[in-house]
């Protein structure tokens, strides 16, 4: 199995603001927004992830207008951080997705779910069922009549190699994802589970939606992570993001 991390944008924040309040506060800085692509040894492509919706590139305030979080959050995005540009530098189209798994339904993740209309899309059904009644969540994304959900609880292994592991905390029934990958071993999507390395080292949790059920998620999962000596793969991390590889080159 190959694991890509596509970049497709990213988002100008006020970081203490968004995502570690009590760390850089007022500073501005510019977060990745990853999508993963897996490819099975069986020949599925699977998206974890969709990013945010391709009309940011050119109009970056096209969610937010006029709401009190585009003070601190302005989605970047360049022509070639569309996902269909980032499928297409892998010769495939949205058409070739069999299975797109949302880590959870924010607009950043789940913005381009629209074109996967021949694939499955599986979320966690308690976070599906929060999200279409709460505006946090943009129904216009995912709550879409032509696309097929299935609508998964607990912590199933969603395909071989790849389980789901529920990290509450930023949002109700968030999940991340254990994938296990025969040559760099396992690797943790914790999704904003943890946003970044500074939330662990100065114990910031006050930018999740429940700050004290994050900590505990995060904890979880560094618990796990120690357990399989697995990576964790930070949800908007920009020092992290300089390390990695990037599609297309792959991990397996
Ligand atoms: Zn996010």
């Amino acid at each position: 199995m190959r694991l890509y991390i596509l970049p497709v944008g990213e988002a100008c924040i006020d970081k203490g603001a968004v995502i570690s309040p009590g760390v850089d506060d007022g500073k501005r800085v510019h977060i990745p927004i990853p999508v993963y692509l897996l490819q099975t040894d069986d020949g599925r492509n699977v998206l974890i992830d969709t990013g945010m919706h391709r009309k940011h590139i050119t109009d970056p305030e096209y969610t937010f207008r006029g709401q009190e979080i585009s003070k601190v959050l302005l989605p970047v995005m360049r022509p070639e951080d569309s996902i269909v540009r980032r499928l297409a530098e892998l010769d495939l189209s949205p058409q070739d997705i069999d299975l797109v798994i949302n880590t959870h339904l924010h607009f950043d993740h789940c913005g381009n779910n629209e074109l996967f209309k021949d694939a499955t899309i599986v979320v966690q059904r308690q976070h599906f069922e929060v999200a279409k009644e709460h505006p946090s969540f943009p129904n216009q994304y995912f709550d879409l009549p032509h696309l097929r959900y299935q609508l998964i609880e607990g912590e199933p292994e969603i395909l071989p190699g790849v389980h789901s592991v529920l990290t509450p905390g930023h949002a109700p029934w968030h999940q991340s994802l254990l994938i296990s990958l025969r040559h760099d071993g396992d690797m943790v999507i914790c999704a904003d589970a943890i946003y970044c390395q500074d939330n662990l080292d100065h114990d910031a949790w006050g930018g999740q939606m429940d700050p004290e059920e994050a900590k505990r998620s995060a904890e979880k999962l560094l618990h796990l992570a120690e357990e399989r000596d697995a990576t964790l793969l930070y949800g908007h991390d920009p020092d992290q993001w300089r390390t990695l590889r990037k599609s297309p080159a792959y991990y397996s």
